[in-house]
């Protein structure tokens, strides 16, 4: 296949959205078809998202770590630039208060040891931590995550369709795809309401339905039930950062959100008053100062993560395709990875540059 000049992107949530502006800043026409308004499996729709370099109990440098950075803060300016306001994020940093000896010893050796940017992570030690957030817990020091920041998703991705539509020409509609045939001319792409196209070329972003829409996808790609509650503020206005300790609570603008779970085995993706109470059982254990009868929940949320055994993203031409590309395998790192393999896999569709082989889907296909 020559030069591709036009592609039809199946899914609107931070994968397929994040490649449709790379791919239209590379010139392509792009056209987006998702569902995101009632599809329940969108986990872009995810109420609070932290972005948070220093993630898990290790706190470690994750994969390409500034190129991600590097990728989300020209998005982030980008669409600043184009809405004139960037009230989708709060840059107020993400603070993970040690719960016990071993998180401390493994936060301060992150700190220590992962050669963090300047200005990107730093430990504090319990006085200076009491003293810099009186209602986090601080027995035992934390690690101030300075890079670190929380998204309103579903705004976010309402403005990155209206950039796409208003500056970049994208075609973007609520459609469900129903199926994907691919010929040597194009690719046939059928809609649940009986109408078909044919595309030049397809990335299929379609996160967890993506198995539904091309069969069989056969990879190791494990679906995570995530769970998050919404409550009332408790917090007085000076304290700023979201935490992240064992779950988090997400701050941003008034509001707060607690997650989340993680349920390998699920009967259906309804939020459950169960992992309600476990969420907000959570709470007290960042902020000990703070009684459960305090806090009231005003909304629950449940969406599916995709996971990967090597927890990071599946990008490229599906096998035995020539003009279907994937991308998905964002865990729960959509935030970070997005953006950067945005570019990756608009690069490789456009014959730019290989993949990077830790993300190359090859790697997770079944035989
Ligand atoms: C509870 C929870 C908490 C999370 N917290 C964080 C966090 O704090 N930070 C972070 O970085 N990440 C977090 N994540 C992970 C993050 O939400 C995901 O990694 C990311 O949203 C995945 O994006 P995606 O575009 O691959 O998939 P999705 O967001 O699921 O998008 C799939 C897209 O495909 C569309 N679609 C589906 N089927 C069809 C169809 N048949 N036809 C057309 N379109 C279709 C959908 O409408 C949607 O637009 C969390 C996830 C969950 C569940």
């Amino acid at each position: 296949m020559g030069k591709v000049q036009s592609i039809l992107i199946i899914g609107g949530g931070l994968a397929g959205s994040c490649a449709a502006l790379q791919l239209a800043k590379r010139g392509l026409q792009t056209e987006v078809a998702h569902q995101n308004s009632i599809a329940v499996q969108t986990a872009s729709m995810v109420p609070l998202a932290l972005y948070n370099p220093a993630a898990a109990l290790r706190a470690k440098k994750g994969w390409r770590a500034e190129e991600c950075h590097k990728a989300l803060h020209g998005m982030i300016d980008e669409l600043t630039e184009f809405l004139g306001h960037d009230s989708f994020v709060s840059k107020t940093g993400v603070l993970r208060p040690s719960l016990d000896e071993e998180m401390a010893l493994h936060f301060k050796k992150s700190a220590e040891t992962e050669g963090w940017p300047e200005g990107w992570v730093s430990w504090l030690e319990p006085g200076e931590l009491k003293e810099r957030f009186p209602e986090s817990e601080h027995r035992w020091g934390g690690l101030w995550v300075q890079a670190g920041m929380t998204f309103d998703t579903p705004a976010l991705i309402k403005g990155l369709h209206q950039m796409l539509t208003e500056k970049y020409a994208c075609r973007i509609s609520e459609r469900k795809v129903v199926n994907l045939d691919e010929s040597k001319t194009g690719v046939e792409v059928r809609f649940e309401d009986g109408s078909a196209i044919t595309a030049e070329s397809v990335l299929l972003a379609a996160g967890a339905s993506s198995k539904e829409i091309i069969k069989p996808v056969a990879f190791n790609l494990h679906p995570v039930k995530g769970q998050t509650i919404e409550i009332k503020r408790f917090l007085p206005e000076t304290f700023s950062p979201s935490v992240s300790s064992r779950g988090y609570v997400s701050l941003h603008s008034h509001r707060v959100v607690v997650g989340s779970t993680y349920e390998h085995h699920f009967k259906d993706l309804n939020p459950t008053a169960q992992s309600a109470e476990f969420l907000l059982k959570k709470v007290p254990k960042s902020f000990p100062g703070v009684r459960l009868q305090q806090l009231s929940i005003t909304k629950s949320w449940a969406g599916i993560r995709l996971t990967t055994p090597d927890r990071l993203p599946l990008l490229g031409l599906i096998p035995g395709k020539k003009r279907i590309y994937f991308s998905s395998g964002f865990g729960s790192k959509g935030i970070m990875f997005a953006p950067y393999c945005g570019i990756c896999i608009a690069d490789h569709i456009c014959n730019v540059n290989d993949l990077f082989p830790e993300t190359d889907l090859h790697r997770q296909v079944y035989h």
